[in-house]
């Protein structure tokens, strides 16, 4: 490692100011986008639930009315019923009998026909104006299920067109039962299916909404929107609500495909009490949330944009904090290569004399504060005037540069500094290095140079050599040391090494041994 390498630049922080860019954004997107999507959902679940609660509303009104309607009718044939029973119908004249008739169906907007059967079925009185008195009914559903079955109950039968008028009617139907328990005919009141369309049809659903009065196996007795093929077969049967939700409560609200067209609905229902009677209001689910949708999607388009924006925002941003770091970068970079001018050594790449000043003077104090030895090396090339002399000032840069290599691949330990001191005299600092530790080093430069080999003839030693001197300074027992003294102590060592026939290596532990 070079005595100027610093920690790695900026590049771990580059990245993070990037990458917090982005999570920033990121954050700011998913906050954005799960709080409409939060909010939506919430809405969707308002709309739905204030939605099921006014079906449900409309529904039981619906079936109020329903209920309402079948119990006038009813009551008109109950006292018809009791009033033919009772045989004051012989006293009746047909005309008579024709005019209460009349009237009853007049008072009773939903009827279209008010009917007396006798037992066989043919017609013996009708509250129509213009027709012939000689229809035959026996066939009818109705007639067949009063001659057979003693209840009193009403009859509802499945809607038919009416023989007498062509329309859909709605047949409701009380058994006449004479003074000895025998079948005496049948009352009827046949009532228009479009009263009910008519009255459902101002009632705002959609367009795929649908009101249905049905029978409770499914038959259904009148829809809108209304097609003739409905009313035939037991519709519904297959029908959630038919199967399933009735026998579980007698009126509800479930979500389901129609059995009709395909189409979600929300179908609020309700089972009349007093007759066998169903009514369903179904209204398209993708209708009911058609506001909340265009609101989302409204929302969802703000978020859109709003991201779009704040992307690109991110994206200038990211590209500025991108420049501004190259800018940094490169800033950096010469203002470490100005540091490395100041502090280096032109020729031989070593720290020059000012580093080293500074350098010794802080291991100085490290090594007092730590109380390690610390240890410093002066090393001079022998005879290297002679060097220049016989070959010259280049070859002997040249020489110097090698013999500065030498050192540095020396000094494998981080801590330890090589500098060139002046000239060809270079010192090196071993931190935490003692005597023995800086002789080894010392020895190793030795090695190093001496393996490069450089001929030296001017040199008694054929080879470029140096000289070493070697002072380790002990804290605590050396007393307070200055560098000048160090500096003093190893140059000492290394006058010895000179004049002891250079080539050598001298070391000091204190101000007098060697
Ligand atoms: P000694 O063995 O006693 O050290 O003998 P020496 O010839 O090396 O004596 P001294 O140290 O006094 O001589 C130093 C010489 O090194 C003087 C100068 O010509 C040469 N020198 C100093 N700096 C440089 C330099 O940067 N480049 C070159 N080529 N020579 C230098
Ligand atoms: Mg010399
Ligand atoms: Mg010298």
């Amino acid at each position: 490692m070079s005595f100027l390498d610093s920690p790695v630049p900026s590049a771990l922080r580059r990245l993070s100011l990037e990458t917090l860019t982005m999570a920033l954004l990121s954050l700011v997107f998913v906050s954005l986008v799960g709080f409409d999507f939060w909010q939506s959902w919430h809405a969707r679940n308002v709309q739905l639930h204030q939605s099921e609660s006014t079906t449900l509303n409309l529904t039981r009104a619906l079936a109020q009315h329903a209920e309402d309607s079948f119990e006038e009718v009813d009551v008109a044939l109950m006292s018809l019923q009791h009033l033919l029973e009772q045989g004051n119908e012989l006293d009746l004249k047909p005309e008579a009998l024709h005019g209460l008739l009349q009237k009853y169906a007049r008072s009773l907007e939903q009827v279209e026909g008010l009917f007396v059967f006798d037992e066989q079925g043919n017609w013996k009185a009708t509250s129509l104006q213009d027709t012939p008195w000689k229809g035959q009914n026996s066939d009818r559903g109705y007639f067949r299920f009063h001659n057979r079955n003693t209840t009193e109950d009403p009859f509802i039968s499945r809607a038919i067109h009416s023989r007498s008028t062509g329309n859909w009617i709605i047949p409701v139907s009380r058994r006449i039962t004479d003074s000895q328990g025998q079948f005496a005919g049948v009352v009827l009141a046949t009532v228009k299916m479009d009263y009910f369309l008519n009255f459902y049809r101002h009632i705002e659903l959609g367009p795929s909404g649908a009101i249905v009065l049905a029978m409770p196996d499914g038959t259904i007795l009148s829809r809108r929107p209304f097609k003739d093929e409905y009313l035939v077969g037991k519709h519904l049967a297959q029908s959630y609500v038919i199967t399933t939700a009735l026998a579980q409560a007698p009126s509800g609200i479930v979500t389901i495909k129609a059995v009709i067209d395909g189409v979600e609905r929300l179908y609020g229902y309700q089972r009349i009490d007093k007759y066998p009677l169903l009514v369903m209001v179904a209204i398209s689910k993708k209708e009911l949330l058609s506001d909340w949708t265009g609101d989302t999607q409204r929302s969802a388009f703000i978020v859109a944009s709003i991201i779009i924006v704040m992307s690109l925002f991110g994206l200038v941003l990211m590209r500025q904090i991108g420049h501004a770091n190259t800018v940094k970068a490169e800033l950096l970079e010469a203002h470490r290569a100005l540091e490395q001018q100041a502090l280096s050594d032109g020729l031989t790449g070593l720290a020059n004399r000012r580093y080293f000043d500074t350098a010794l003077q802080q291991e100085l104090k490290r090594a007092e504060r730590s109380g390690q030895p610390l240890s410093l090396i002066m090393l001079d090339i022998d005879f290297f005037k002679g060097y220049n002399d016989r070959y010259g000032h280049p070859a002997g840069d040249y020489c110097l540069k090698q013999v500065a290599q030498a050192l540095k691949r020396s000094l494998p330990r981080s801590g330890d500094l090589a500098a060139r001191y002046g000239g060809e005299e270079m010192a090196v600092i071993l931190p935490a290095s003692d005597r023995q530790g800086a002789w080894v080093v010392a020895k190793r430069i030795q090695d190093q140079i001496r393996n490069l080999r450089l001929e030296h003839h001017s040199s008694p030693f054929g080879m470029v050599t140096v000289s070493g001197g070697i002072h380790t300074y002990l804290p605590g027992e050396d007393g307070v040391l200055t560098t000048q003294a160090l500096i003093e102590q190893a140059d000492r060592a290394l006058y010895e090494a000179k004049h002891n026939g250079r080539n050598r290596i001298v070391a000091r532990e204190d101000s007098g041994h060697t």
